[in-house]
Formats: C-alpha cells, structure tokens, sequence
C-alpha cells in the first residue's frame, strides 16, 4: 500500500503549501478530526512539528463537546473576582 518516496522535492513543495499558518486557520477547522491528525502525523514525520501543533490548534476551534480536540468552554473557568477584596478593606465592604 505504501509507496517509497523518494522525490524530495515532493516533499519540499508539500512542507511548504501545508506547512502555511494560513491555511491551517482556513482549513484545519474543515477537517475531521481523523483528518487533521493524519495530517499533523505526516508533517510531524517530516520534519515539522510546528505547523503539526499550529493545525491541530486551528483544527480545535471548532470542536465541539465529546470531539477529541475540544478545548472546553473558556468561560467556564472565569472566576468573578472582588475587586474590594485586592484592597483588604475593612470599611469599604
Ligand atoms: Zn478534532
């Protein structure tokens, strides 16, 4: 089933058009998740890790609850601060 590859410029031009911070915004949030990690793991493999993470990251935007890349609610973790509480008045409570 596989295939040796053995033109680097094959590879040369696939790092490069994949490897756009762009295109990862654009795309990775159209992609399954099957996808997207397929296509982290190919560029990882060669040699670029980065724009692996930067397409899983673009990709998980748009994950929803029970996805493998959902990153939760950032909402849910704000934390409603006092701000008379910094001041540690007495008097102004
Ligand atoms: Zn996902």
């Amino acid at each position: 089933m596989s295939t040796l590859i053995t033109d680097s410029n094959t590879i040369t031009h696939f790092t490069a058009v994949f490897g756009s911070t762009d295109l990862a915004i654009d795309l990775g949030p159209r992609l399954s998740c099957i996808e997207v990690e397929a296509l982290a793991d190919l560029l990882r493999a060669l040699g670029e890790p980065a724009i692996a993470d930067t397409w899983i990251q673009e990709h998980a935007r748009d994950d929803e609850v029970g996805d493998a890349h959902y990153l939760g609610d950032p909402l849910e973790y704000l934390v409603p601060v006092d701000p008379m509480e910094d001041l540690q008045c007495d008097n102004c409570q």
